[in-house]
C-alpha cells in the first residue's frame, strides 16, 4: 500500500478550496478529528481545550492556527508542507489570531467535531460571520473516494473479514456476549485494525435492539445472534454485521433471514452511478415490507464510510444526491423482532461505473455456530 504524500494531502486541501467556493463560503474551518486527519493527516495527541483550527480559504493559502507547545508535533504532520502555521501561547487570546484569518462578513463552514467553546469564541470575536455544520453545508466533502483510499477501505474489509471467519469457530453457547465481543475486537487488531469502534453482540432478543453492543448476557443455543464490528485500519474504516445461529434455526427464523438476505441483495444491485441514494434504501424496504415485516426495518439501510466508520453520504429516504463513482457506504437493512431476536446483513459497497462492488465478502448465507 502506497503511502500518502505530500501531494496527496495539498491536492485534498485544493479539493477543500474548490468545495468552499462552488458552494459560495469563504473558507472551511478544520477542527481536530476526521476532518483534520482527512485534510493534513493530522491528530493532535489529545484534542485538548487549547484551539487548533486549520483555516482553508477559497482563496489563499491554507493556514492553521496551535497551541505553541504542539507546534512541534504540528510540523511533522505528512500532509502539514502547504499550510502555514500560526502558534498562540498560553495566557493570551487564542481567538484574536484566530479571527484575524478569517473574513469579517465571511461565510465559513466549520467541522462537526470543533468544541462549542471554540466556535463561541469565534463568533464572539466576529459578529458579522456566518458558521455553517460542515455536514449541512458540504455533506459530500469527503464522500466520493480516490483510488487510494478505495484501497484501504478494502484492505480493512478484508480484515473484517478475516475477523468473521475466526468468530464463527469460537464457543458461543454458554458464553456472555461480552466474551464473544472481546474475541472480535482483539480478532480485528491481529488483523491490523489499531482502532476498534465497535463490537455487537446482540444475542437472542438483544438483537432485536439494533443500537445494543454486548452485555452480559449468556448466549444459548437457540439464539440468533447478531455480529456486527469495525474500525480503523491503516486509517480508514470497517464495518460488517453477519447475523449468525446457535445450533439449528427454526423454520420463521430461517424464513425472516432469508427475507433480509434477499433485501441486503436487492440494495446491492440497485447500486448505479447517477441514481439517487433514497433509492438504495426504498429497494431494500421494498423486500421487506412486501414480505409482511416492514414496520420492523427501523434504521435507514447505510451510511457513508472512510477515515471514519459512519459519515455522509447516507442511504435514507430523502437523500436525492446522486450515487458518484468512488462513494463508499455501507449497506445494511434488518429485521427486529422485539423480546424475541434481530437479524442484519451489512457490507461496505463502492460505487463504480459498472454498479456496486463489495468490500466484504463473507458468505451471506445464514451460518450455524456452536
Ligand atoms: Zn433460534
Ligand atoms: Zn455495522
Ligand atoms: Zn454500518
Amino acid at each position: 500500500m502506497r503511502a500518502f504524500t505530500a501531494e496527496d494531502y495539498a491536492a485534498r486541501l485544493a479539493r477543500g478550496s474548490k468545495h468552499a467556493k462552488d458552494s459560495g463560503l469563504d473558507g472551511l474551518l478544520i477542527a481536530p478529528g476526521p476532518d483534520l486527519a482527512y485534510f493534513i493527516d493530522y491528530l493532535p495527541v489529545a484534542v485538548t481545550e487549547r484551539i487548533t483550527l486549520l483555516v482553508i480559504p477559497a482563496d489563499g493559502q491554507a493556514t492553521m492556527v496551535v497551541p505553541i507547545l504542539e507546534h512541534d508535533s504540528a510540523a511533522t504532520a505528512s500532509g502539514v508542507s502547504g499550510v502555514r502555521l500560526v502558534d498562540w501561547s498560553d495566557g493570551t487570546d487564542e481567538y484574536v489570531p484566530t479571527a484575524a484569518l478569517l473574513a469579517p462578513t465571511g461565510t465559513y463552514a466549520i467541522s462537526d467535531s470543533a468544541w462549542a467553546m471554540h466556535l463561541l469564541g469565534l463568533q464572539n470575536k466576529l459578529p458579522g460571520v456566518r458558521f455553517e455544520a460542515m455536514t449541512n453545508a458540504l455533506p459530500m466533502l469527503r464522500a466520493v473516494k480516490g483510488e487510494d483510499e478505495i484501497e484501504r477501505l478494502a484492505s480493512a474489509g478484508a480484515a473484517a473479514d478475516a475477523t468473521f471467519e475466526r468468530i464463527v469457530q469460537v464457543r458461543f453457547a454458554g458464553r456472555s456476549e461480552n466474551e464473544v465481543a472481546a474475541d472480535l475486537a482483539s480478532l480485528l487488531r491481529e488483523h491490523g485494525h489499531t482502532q476498534v469502534d465497535f463490537t455487537v453482540v446482540g444475542s437472542g432478543p438483544n438483537g432485536a435492539n439494533p443500537h445494543h453492543e454486548a452485555g452480559d448476557r449468556v448466549i444459548e443455543d437457540g439464539d440468533m445472534v447478531v455480529l456486527d464490528f469495525g474500525g480503523l485500519k491503516d486509517g480508514y474504516g470497517s464495518d460488517t454485521t453477519r447475523t449468525v445461529h446457535v445450533g439449528e434455526p427454526t423454520a420463521e427464523e430461517r424464513e425472516v433471514y432469508e427475507i433480509v438476505k434477499e433485501a441486503q441483495q436487492a440494495a446491492f444491485e440497485a447500486v448505479a452511478i447517477g441514481v439517487a441514494c433514497q433509492e438504495i434504501d426504498r429497494a431494500a424496504r421494498r423486500v421487506i415490507a412486501d414480505a409482511g415485516y416492514g414496520d420492523h426495518f427501523i434504521h435507514r439501510v447505510g451510511h457513508g464510510i472512510g477515515v471514519t466508520t459512519h459519515e455522509p453520504p447516507y442511504m435514507v429516504e430523502g437523500e436525492e444526491h446522486p450515487i458518484e463513482a468512488g462513494m463508499c457506504f455501507s449497506i445494511e437493512p434488518g429485521i427486529y423482532l422485539p423480546g424475541r431476536f434481530g437479524v442484519r446483513i451489512e457490507d461496505i459497497v463502492v460505487a463504480t461505473a459498472s454498479g456496486g462492488r463489495r468490500l466484504n465478502n463473507t458468505s451471506r448465507e445464514l451460518h450455524i455456530v456452536s
